[in-house]
Formats: C-alpha cells, structure tokens, sequence
C-alpha cells in the first residue's frame, strides 16, 4: 500500500457514520422525475447537490437545466496537466408505490442491519455520494483530488435520460474528460467488486398478419381459407432451429465469438442457476446449444415473443377463423449487431416466409445499440486494481443483459473508455419497495473511489 493515501483513507474511516448521515439528508428529498408534482423536489434535490460539492472547493458548480429537470455540475480543476476523470450519475429516482408495501417509510432512510433502507440509496445518491465523499477525502487531507475531477449528475436517468444527449453535446467542451466511470450498476454478488464491459441492445417489432376483412365462420370457412393465426404460429415456430439458434439469414454475421479468455471469466463467475431460475420461479435453464446460461443472457442475440395476440380470447368458444393475428416481437442484441439493420433483416425474412393468403405487416418501433467496453484499454486494469485494493478480492469483469441506453450516450458522445463501476447489490430492490444500500458497500466504495483517483493520477 502506498503510504501517501493513509491519511485519506483514515479520513474516509473517522467520517464513515457522518457520510451515511449526508447521504440520508439528501435522500429525504423525493426527486421523483416521472411525477409532474415532484418538479421542485427535483430542483431542491439539484440545489443540495451543488450546494454540497461547493463547499467542496469545486473549481465551479453549476445547476444545468434542460427541458424536464435540472442536472448538476461540477469540476475541480487541479492541473491542466493531470488527466481527467468524468463522473456520471443520476439524482432523479423511481416512484415509491405501493406505499404499503415499505417497512420503514421512502423517504425517511432507515439503517437496519448494517443497511440503509430508502429510495434512491442506492440507485442512484448513494453511488453518486460514494464519489463525493472521495472527493470529500481528498479535498479535506490534501487540499485536492489528485487529478482532475468532473462530476454530471442527471436529473432524468429514470425517464429515460431524454435531454442527455443534448445536454452531452452543448456542453461537449466542459464535458471533456479522458476517461468516464459511471457508477450506477450492481455488482455481481456481495464482497465482488465487477466491471460491467457490456450491455446487450436491443430492436423492438410489431408484427401482424393480415388474411381476411373479418372474422370468418370456421365451419363454412375453415379449411378452405388461411388462418393467420395457425400462419403466425408456424412462422414464428420456424424462428428458431433444433440448437436454439435464430433461423433470419444473416442474423449472426456481425456477432462476435467469445474468446478463451472471455469464456473463462464467466465460467468463474460463482453463478447460482437454480437462484435465478427460482426468483422467477423457472423450472429449467434453456437456451442456444453450446452456451451457458451466462454466456447465452450476456453475450448471445436473442429474438423473442413478448405478446400475442389472435382470435377470440373471451369466455367460452367462438368459432371463427381470425382476421388476423398480431405479434410483438424483440431481439436482444450483442456486439457488432446494429438494431436497424437487424430490423431490416427481421422484416425481409418475416415477408419472405408468409404462407400463400397472408400479408405480413412488420413495423420496427425501437432500437438501441448493444455496448462492449474496450477492455484493453490501460483504464481497466487500473480500475481493476484500485477496486481490489479496496475490497480486498479479485475484480471481475461482467456483463448485463439488458440495456442501459445512457451508458452509449455518454460512450458515444465522449468517445472515451467507460467504466461502469458499480456498487449496488443484485438484490438490493432498485425500482420495488424497501429498496437498501450495504453499508459496507458504501464505505469500500468511497474507498475504491479514492485509489482510483490515485491509479489514475498516476497512470
Ligand atoms: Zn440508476
């Protein structure tokens, strides 16, 4: 360990039940931004932020505003010399109902066995404080973080980050940062500090087949005339080979393979299969033949039926040939898949195997790109070791199957390497009621924080 960081880190411990204490004031403001009534929560939420990080010695701060909710600023500006760090994270978080179903109230952070209990302690102010009682540390001990700091927490992470695009690009000078840690996500299991280097896109559809104008007498009709519905179900049957994988000519030729060494860093991964297939009450893990569960949710494409629709659904029989029969459809998608060419290729193959009397109508609603961090960067194994050093194990690198569409807003718009550093738990109830951050997790975090900071001042 190197010496000059003991007294920062003796800081971090002396402060450690006053850092909780802060996070829990500024938890107690309900920055609900899907509620058009929470409007001057979310700006007193912003104004405690810049409030705090000023007293900070910020070189500036600043509350943007966009459209819907403000976003917070601030930099510390130590040398032009030194690299610089750009924080993200979000102070806006999810409703709170049902209410009823909070042992202790949203609002009023509890501590609880070595938990903090509260919405937003975790996802995302208490991640968003981790980085703040760093900064804390540094500033008070030394005078400054030791490269340059710049911190953007958004105020519309839980409605889609909507103005993060255009915040990102009017204000691409100020933005300018040679590497970016996003700390919203949660590691893999308790006491594993995880990097999160990918995420899976995905391309939404809309499917419908068309046969008749009306519902027809399946007696007088059937037989005689297509079913869409038998026509659907065929056509979506034929979506998949006997190995699990997906049947649309081309829809693999931009994936890409898993390496030895990628394959081996999920395999030791302590994964509990029957854990996850239990908390959705599942009974067998199924997928892509050749592939482990990790393997096929993390890394493999998928297309799969998210509702159907056809016929008659009511009480008891109706006998009618449907008019026709509707589908919505979705890929998730892995690097280099692109969603529009994906929706393109979906649509063609889907008309091109419409059985005779069907009209296939395909209508692509949305897409987002999958994300893969480029992991050889020299960034990585310096996150790597400064999150070690302060949980005291081996850092993993892993991957999330769903999408986290602001994570390629910020890649894409700084063009920088992306950590994603998270420091939520998987089952900490991030969206759901009784939502909770380990407090354990919170100090190691402001620590593996500061040795960040450190690495890469020195890197
Ligand atoms: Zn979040």
């Amino acid at each position: 360990m190197t010496e000059p960081l003991d007294p920062i880190l003796r800081y971090v411990d002396e402060q450690r039940a006053r850092f909780v204490d802060e996070l829990v004031t500024w938890c107690r403001i309900p920055s609900i931004s899907s509620s058009e009534a929470h409007a001057a929560d979310m700006r007193r939420s912003a104004e405690h932020l810049r409030e705090r990080l000023s007293r900070l010695g910020a070189t500036s701060t600043a509350v943007i505003d966009t459209r819907l909710h403000p976003a917070v600023y601030a930099e510390w500006i130590v040398d032009p010399k030194k690299p610089t760090l750009l924080v993200y994270g979000h102070h806006d978080v999810q409703p709170s109902e049902p209410l009823s179903e909070w042992r202790s109230p949203p609002f009023e952070p509890a501590v609880r066995d070595g938990r903090l209990w509260g919405r937003g302690v975790v996802d995302d102010k208490g991640q968003v404080y981790i980085h703040v009682n760093a900064v804390e540390a540094f500033v008070r001990t030394k005078g400054a973080p030791p490269i340059n700091v710049k911190m953007i927490v958004e105020g519309e992470e839980e409605i889609g980050s909507v103005n993060l695009d255009g915040l990102l690009r009017s204000h691409a000078d100020r933005l300018q940062a040679d590497f970016v840690v996003v700390s919203d996500t949660a590691m893999f299991g308790r006491g594993i500090p995880s990097l999160c280097v990918g995420l899976r896109g995905i391309a939404y559809f809309d499917v419908t087949v068309h046969a008749l104008s009306m519902d027809a007498h399946s007696g007088s009709f059937g037989g005689g005339i297509a079913n869409p519905a038998n026509a659907l179900a065929r056509m979506i049957a034929s979506l998949h080979d006997e190995s699990g994988r997906i049947t649309v000519p081309g829809f693999y030729d931009r994936v890409r393979e898993l390496t030895a060494a990628e394959r081996a860093e999920i395999a030791s991964l302590p994964f509990d299969e029957r854990e996850w297939l239990a908390s959705v009450g599942g009974h067998a893990a199924v997928g892509e033949r050749g592939y482990s569960t990790l393997e096929r949710i993390w890394t493999r494409p998928t297309l799969d039926v998210n509702g159907l629709d056809s016929g008659w659904q009511g009480e008891g029989s109706k006998t009618i040939i449907p008019a026709r029969a509707k589908a919505k459809l979705s890929c998730r998608l892995v690097p280099d898949q692109d969603p529009t060419e994906i929706a393109a290729l979906v649509e063609k193959h889907l008309v091109a195997i419409a059985p005779p009397g069907c009209r296939v109508e395909v209508r692509y609603l949305h897409g987002g790109r999958p994300y893969l961090a480029p992991t050889e960067h020299p960034v990585y194994e310096i996150a790597k070791r400064a999150f070690s050093r302060a949980f005291g194990a081996r850092t993993v690198f892993i991957r999330e199957g769903g999408s986290i569409p602001f994570v390629r807003t910020i890649a894409d718009r700084t063009g920088k390497p992306c950590l994603l550093m998270g420091f939520g738990q998987p089952d900490e109830n991030a969206h759901a009621p009784n939502e909770w951050l380990d407090l354990e997790n919170y100090h190691l975090g402001i620590k593996s924080a500061v040795y960040l900071y450190d690495e890469l001042s020195r890197a």
